[in-house]
C-alpha cells in the first residue's frame, strides 16, 4: 500500500490548444505539490519540537517530487488510445481532463469511449462555454460521481486541488476494488475478476476472429504439501507458483503472434486453493495452446526453493478453446476444468484438450464418487471369496477376498471402476478397514468351524500402504477378530511396491514384524526385480493374469511364466498364477511346478455362503489326483 501511495497520480490532459496544454504542464509538473506537504511536516516538527534523527523535510520532499504523471493529447482519438495503452501496461489513468470543444471528435465522444474502456477513471469536462448543461453529459457518461466540470479559464489551484482530490478518491476506490477482486495471497486477480476478464476476452476473440484458449491449472499433490509441511509452506509455494506463471506468460506465446495487442491484466488469475486460470487470447491455431501449456508445465516443474524446503510440484492443465469448446465463459471454464481433471487422472503433470466425450465419463465418475460416500453405512459392500489351490496336491491353499459394491442407484459397480475413485478421494482408507475386518472375522469364523481356510488374502491399496498407521491398524484388527497373523496375506500390487523403494522397505519390514505374509500382486506388469523383492522379503508373487492368459498362445509368455516360476523357486518365493481359465493353462503350471493357482477354471469369486460350501466339500475330499480333487471340490 505504501508503495502504491508513492506512485504518482497518472493524469490525462486532452486539449487541442497547445497553450492550454502548456498551462496544465506548468501546473502539474513545475509546481511541486510536495512543497505543501513538506512545509506541513516542517511546521509540525517545529511545533512539536521533534529533534529525532528521523527524515526531515529534505528527503521527504525529494521522494515526493513526482506527484503527478501527466500524459498530453491534442485530440479525442489520441486520448482514447492513451487510456487503452495505459490500461494494457497496468498503469491506468486516474484523472482525465477533457476539453469539451475540439475540432473533430469532441470531449463528450472521448468521455463516452474512455468510460467504456476504463470505468474507474475520474473524468473532468473542461469548457469555456457556460451553455453546456452538465446534466446532459452526465446522462451520456455515467456514473455522475465520477464526472466533474471545470470552467475555463481556470485558476492553477483549481486544477491542482482537483487532481489531488480526485486522485486520492480514485486510489481509495481502487484499493477497495483490489480487496474485492484480487487474491490477497498472490496478488493475482481472483475468480470474480477473472470472470469479467473472460467475458471481454471472448468478445475480443469474436471481434478479431481469433482463438481464445482457457487454461485451467491445478497443482498435483498440493494437499500433501499442506498436510505434511503446513499451511505456511503451502502459502509460500502458491506465491512462488503465481510469480512463475506471471514471469512465464510473456514467453509462451507463439513467436509470430501479435499477443501484445490481445494480452491484458487479468489473463492469469487464482481461482482458489491451488487452481489457477490462464487466458491466452489472440491465438491463430489450437495447437499453440498446447505448446503454451507445455511450456508452463516445464517452467513450474523446476525445483522451488523455499525458506526451509526445496520442492518440486507439477501442474496438470486442461485446455478449452473459444469458439469450439464453448460460447460463454461459464462453459469454457467448466470444460477446461474437466479437461484438467482428465489430464490429472490419466497422467498427472500433463495437459489435455477438452473433448466432448469427457462429459459423459466425467459425469459417471462424479456420480460414483457421490454414491460411494456413505456406502459402508448403507451396507452396500460385501466380499466375495475366490479359492486358491495348491497345484501339486489339489487342495485349497487359501482364498482372496474381493470387494463387491452393489449401489442402490447404480447397481453392481465393478472394482476397477470404483476403487481408483475411492483411492483418489481417500475413501479407500475406511473401505479398506472394512474389508480387512470383514475378511479376518470371516476367516476366523470358518476356522472355528474346522474348515480348511488356509490363508486369507486381502488387497491393499497404494493409499493404505503409504499410511504410517497402517501396520498398527492391522494389528488392532487381528486382535479384535482373533485371527492369527500367519493366516493373513496382504496383496500389494507391483506398481505400489516399486513407487517408493525406501518407504517400501520400511513399511514391509513393519508388516512382516506383525507376522502377516506379503504377496506381490499383478507381478510382471511393473518394473520390479527379483533382487529387490528378495531384499524386501516378500513371501509370494502372483503372476499377472495377462501372462497366464497367453500361456497357451504365445511361446514368449510361456517362457516368461516358466522363467518367473523357476526364478522365484530358486529364491524360495512362492508363486500363485492368477486368472487360470483353462485346463491347458493348469497343466502348464503343474508341469512347471508352480505352487498355487487361482482362476475361473478352478473357482470363481463367490459370496461367503457359497465359499463356505466349497470349503466344506474340500474338507471331505482327500483322495484322487490333484485335478480330480479340484474338480470334485468346485463341481
Ligand atoms: P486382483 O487383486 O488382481 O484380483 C483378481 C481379479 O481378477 C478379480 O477381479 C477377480 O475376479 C479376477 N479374476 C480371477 N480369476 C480370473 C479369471 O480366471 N479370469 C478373469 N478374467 N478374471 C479373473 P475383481 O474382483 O474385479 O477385482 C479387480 C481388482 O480390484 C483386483 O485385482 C484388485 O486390484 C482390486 N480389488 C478388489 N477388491 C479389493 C479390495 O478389497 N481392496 C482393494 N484395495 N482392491 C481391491
Ligand atoms: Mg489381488
Ligand atoms: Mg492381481
Amino acid at each position: 500500500m505504501s508503495e502504491q501511495r508513492r506512485t504518482p497520480i497518472r493524469v490525462l490532459v486532452v486539449d487541442d490548444e497547445a497553450e492550454v496544454r502548456e498551462a496544465y504542464r506548468q501546473i502539474l509538473l513545475e509546481t511541486d505539490v510536495s512543497q505543501d506537504i513538506a512545509a506541513f511536516h516542517d511546521l509540525r516538527s517545529r511545533l512539536f519540537n521533534r529533534t529525532g534523527d528521523g527524515p526531515r523535510s529534505e528527503p521527504r520532499s525529494a521522494s515526493r517530487a513526482a506527484a503527478f504523471d501527466p500524459i498530453f493529447c491534442g485530440d479525442a482519438e489520441a486520448a482514447v488510445a492513451a487510456v487503452q495503452d495505459a490500461l494494457a501496461r497496468d498503469q491506468p489513468v486516474a484523472v482525465a481532463f477533457l476539453d469539451m470543444r475540439m475540432p473533430g471528435r469532441d470531449g463528450v465522444w472521448a468521455a463516452t469511449r474512455i468510460r467504456e474502456i476504463d470505468p474507474g477513471i475520474e473524468i473532468v469536462i473542461c469548457t469555456a462555454y457556460s451553455d453546456v448543461d452538465p446534466a446532459d453529459i452526465g446522462g451520456l457518461v455515467p456514473p455522475e460521481d465520477k464526472l466533474s466540470y471545470l470552467n475555463k479559464p481556470f485558476h492553477p489551484h483549481e486544477v491542482r486541488q482537483m487532481t489531488i482530490a480526485l486522485g486520492s478518491k480514485w486510489r481509495a476506490e481502487r484499493h477497495i476494488v483490489r480487496l474485492a477482486y484480487f487474491d490477497t495471497l498472490t496478488g493475482l486477480p481472483n475468480r470474480e475478476q477473472s470472470r469479467s476478464r473472460l467475458v471481454s476476452a471472448i468478445e475480443a476473440a469474436k471481434r478479431h476472429d481469433r482463438i481464445l484458449a482457457v487454461l485451467y491449472l491445478d497443482l498435483d499433490n498440493f494437499k500433501r504439501v499442506n498436510d505434511t509441511l503446513g499451511h505456511a509452506v503451502g502459502d509460500e509455494l502458491l506465491r512462488v507458483v503465481a510469480q512463475r506463471l506471471c514471469d512465464s506468460l510473456p514467453h509462451i506465446y507463439p513467436a509470430d503472434s501479435d499477443s501484445e495487442t490481445h494480452r491484458r491484466v487479468g489473463d492469469i488469475a487464482r481461482l482458489g486453493g491451488d487452481e489457477f486460470l490462464i487466458l491466452l487470447p489472440g491465438l491463430r491455431h489450437a495447437k499453440e495452446a498446447g505448446a503454451a501449456a507445455d511450456a508452463l508445465i516445464r517452467a513450474l516443474s523446476q525445483p522451488i526453493q523455499l525458506a526451509l524446503n526445496s520442492l518440486v510440484v507439477t501442474p496438470s492443465i486442461g485446455i478449452a478453446l473459444y469458439p469450439q469448446d464453448g460460447a460463454d465463459g461459464e462453459s469454457l471454464l467448466r470444460n477446461a476444468d474437466l479437461a484438467m481433471y482428465f489430464a490429472k487422472r490419466k497422467n498427472s503433470g500433463t495437459f489435455a484438450y477438452y473433448d466432448g466425450a469427457m462429459n459423459a465419463a466425467a459425469l459417471q465418475r462424479f456420480t460414483i464418487e457421490d454414491r460411494l460416500r456413505g456406502a459402508i453405512e448403507r451396507k452396500e459392500f460385501s466380499l466375495n471369496y475366490q479359492l486358491q489351490f495348491d497345484v501339486s496336491s489339489g487342495s485349497v491353499s487359501g482364498m482372496e477376498a474381493l470387494l463387491r459394491w452393489s449401489s442402490a442407484e447404480l447397481g453392481a459397480v465393478p472394482p476397477a471402476e470404483f476403487i481408483p475413485i475411492a483411492e483418489e478421494t481417500g475413501m479407500i482408507l475406511t473401505i479398506g478397514q472394512w474389508v480387512l475386518r470383514t475378511a479376518c472375522r470371516q476367516a476366523r469364523l470358518w476356522q472355528d468351524e474346522g474348515l480348511p481356510v488356509g490363508r486369507m488374502a486381502v488387497n491393499v491399496s497404494g493409499r493404505e500402504f503409504a499410511s504410517p498407521e497402517y501396520p498398527a491398524q492391522i494389528a488392532a484388527i487381528l486382535r479384535e477378530t482373533g485371527l492369527d497373523a500367519s493366516k493373513l496375506e496382504l496383496e500389494i500390487t507391483e506398481s505400489v511396491v516399486m513407487a517408493d523403494e525406501r518407504w517400501t522397505e520400511k513399511a514391509l519390514a513393519e508388516l512382516k514384524q506383525l507376522g502377516v505374509s506379503l504377496a506381490i500382486d499383478d507381478f510382471g506388469t511393473g518394473h520390479s526385480t527379483f533382487a529387490r523383492l528378495r531384499q524386501f522379503g516378500v513371501h509370494r508373487l502372483k503372476i499377472d493374469r495377462s501372462f497366464v492368459t497367453r500361456i497357451s498362445e504365445h511361446s514368449d509368455d510361456r517362457a516368461i511364466a516358466s522363467g518367473i516360476i523357476a526364478m522365484a523357486r530358486s529364491l524360495s518365493i512362492n508363486v500363485t498364477a492368477e486368472g487360470v481359465e483353462s485346463s491347458p493353462q493348469l497343466l502348464f503350471l503343474q508341469e512347471h511346478a508352480c505352487h498355487d493357482a487361482q482362476g475361473f477354471y478352478l473357482s470363481k469369486p463367490v459370496p461367503a455362503e457359497q465359499a463356505r460350501e466349497l470349503l466344506q466339500r474340500a474338507r471331505q475330499i482327500i483322495h484322487g489326483t490333484p485335478t480330480q480333487r479340484i474338480r470334485a471340490i468346485t463341481g
